[in-house]
């Protein structure tokens, strides 16, 4: 054990101990609450296994009392002005970044994310509020359409009490993705984090209100996706439902949310290719390659996890991403040397190492990889799989771990019927010195989301989202308010117009 990785964990000992020493409650108008059922579900480390400690498992009558203290909370919210929900929203990021080594090293030890990775969540959940908290004053500005004898206006106004359900992979960064956001357009919130890493949204929403986010504006509710989150799907008094997950939870979601009409936001899974022709600066593209698939352990939805390289240098190009497939660093996630961590869960690890025999058993060859590493804790080798073809499960489904699927193609055409040829589509990645070609190609791939000669590289001013499968709408910028307001159009007349007029000719 490396001195740094020594005083990591025992700052992350500290920081840990509070949920040790007690279950986990909800955070409803403005205060923690125990869960009213009593019932706890464990929380443990994928690290090796160990209680983190155990957390409510919330319900219908938790999540009704949230969605209440929504409700009561959203008519003051609404009216308090955009320049104040900026001030607080600073203040909010400036309190994540008071606590982001606890943060870091909480979500680390919670999720088995590498440190080196984790360092960077605070930043990027305040960078999300701050974003936001700067847009505050003017989400609710429209447009200005006139006609020829009418003034028409677009107003936006806050939806209501919106729910908000995120999933494990980098919690703390996708809770503020989607909190930040609503806040900053007037909605209140309910969060329902996912139940195998429960502990950053606690200490989020601990921090809104520490910052001075008035009662009942934000709530978090922990429990069970079926359970809880299905709750909060089906309560009338929430209006719209952000939700981060997968696919099929999301046709849950909508079905549940049905009767109420929900208004929903999907963000979803993702197959995502990376395209690499022989004209491409290859230096660069293996960088991005390895990157994009063996980062927080392959467990993030734009991981770009089918490789398709031109046949010209698919077999010089491969080798490389072998070779350093085997030299990515496996380890534990407090060791600022480490690279790719445990996966979240026995239940997760059990369905990646399921894909090492579904692979051999289609026909596919592992280049490396494909094996557990040892039996304390979550962890597999970084995994290439190479001699795939598309219809392989190993190119069409979602693994989300350090598993990359490498398929040959020729040209143009093949390269975008492989790429197109899943139910997803997030994301597109393009490596090519061709101009024309990358124009070409990032029109025609199916994904909301195409990065040419880079990996996934965020700005936040534009839209995030999926096509197909992947997902229902875009976040990001002002996208994020469509989706949290309603937009209003106000039609004025200017008084010259015929007004039409009925009943007026004599009988
Ligand atoms: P998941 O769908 O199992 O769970 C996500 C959340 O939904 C959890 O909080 C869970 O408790 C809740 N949930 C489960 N069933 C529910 C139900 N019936 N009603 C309401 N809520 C319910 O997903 P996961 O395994 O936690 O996360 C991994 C998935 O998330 C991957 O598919 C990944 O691609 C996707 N993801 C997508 C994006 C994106 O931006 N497109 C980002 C991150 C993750």
């Amino acid at each position: 054990m490396s001195d740094e990785q020594k005083r990591n964990w025992e700052k992350a000992e500290r920081y840990l101990r509070r949920f040790r020493d007690a279950t986990l409650g909800h955070f409803i108008d403005g205060e923690p609450r125990a869960g009213l059922s009593g019932e706890v579900f464990e929380n443990r480390t994928p690290i090796d296994g160990a209680l983190l400690g155990t957390v409510a498992a919330g319900d219908a009558r938790d999540i009704d009392a949230a969605a209440r203290a929504a409700a009561r909370a959203f008519p003051a919210w609404r009216e308090v002005d955009g320049a104040e929900r900026r001030r607080l929203l600073h203040r909010i990021a400036d309190a994540i970044e008071a606590r982001a080594e606890e943060i870091a090293l909480v979500e680390s030890v919670d999720t088995g994310q590498p440190i080196r990775f984790m360092k960077a969540a605070a930043a990027r959940g305040a960078e999300n509020f701050r974003f936001f908290a700067d847009k505050a004053p003017e989400a609710s500005n429209g447009l200005s359409l006139p006609a020829r004898e009418h003034v028409n206006y677009t107003l936006r106004q806050p939806i209501g009490p919106v729910g908000v359900i995120t999933p494990w992979n980098t919690p703390f960064m996708l809770a503020t993705w989607k909190i930040a956001p609503a806040l900053a357009a007037g909605c209140t919130v309910v969060h329902k984090p996912a139940e195998w890493s429960p502990l950053t949204a606690a200490l989020l929403v601990e921090i809104c209100h520490e910052a001075g986010l008035p009662p009942g504006v934000l709530n978090t509710v922990h429990g069970i996706g079926e359970t809880a989150g299905k709750a909060l799907t089906e309560h009338e008094a929430i209006k719209a439902i952000a939700f981060v997950g997968e696919s099929a939870t999301g046709s849950r979601i909508m079905m549940q949310g049905a009767p109420t009409l929900k208004r929903v936001h999907f963000e979803l899974g993702g197959k995502n290719p990376v395209i690499v022709f022989d004209d491409a600066d290859l230096e660069r593209a293996l960088d991005a390659v390895v990157f994009m698939i063996f980062s927080l352990n392959g467990e993030r939805c734009t991981s770009s996890s089918r490789l398709l390289v031109q046949r010209s240098i698919h077999d010089a190009f491969v080798e490389r991403v072998v070779e350093r497939a085997k030299r990515v660093r496996i380890g534990h996630p407090l060791d600022p040397e480490t690279e790719l961590g445990p996966l979240i869960h026995p239940k997760h690890l059990e369905k990646v190492v399921g894909y090492f025999d579904i692979a051999t058993s289609e026909g596919a060859r592992i280049a490396t990889g494909g094996r557990r590493v040892g039996d304390v804790g979550y962890y597999v080798e970084p995994t290439v799989f190479g001699s795939a073809s598309p219809g392989m499960r190993i190119a069409q489904e979602e693994i989300f771990g350090p598993v990359l699927t490498v398929i040959p193609f020729d040209d143009e055409e093949e390269a975008l019927r492989i790429a197109n040829g899943v139910r997803y589509g997030l994301t597109g990645y393009v490596w090519t010195s061709d101009v024309g070609r990358a124009h070409r190609i990032a029109r025609r791939l199916e994904a909301g989301m195409i990065w040419v000669n880079s990996e996934n590289n965020r700005h936040l001013p534009t839209p995030f989202g999926g096509m197909k499968a992947s997902g229902i709408g875009r976040d990001g910028g002002d996208y994020s308010f469509d989706f949290y307001m309603e937009t209003k159009n106000v039609c004025v007349a200017l008084g010259t117009h015929r007004v039409p007029t009925l009943g007026s000719s004599p009988r």
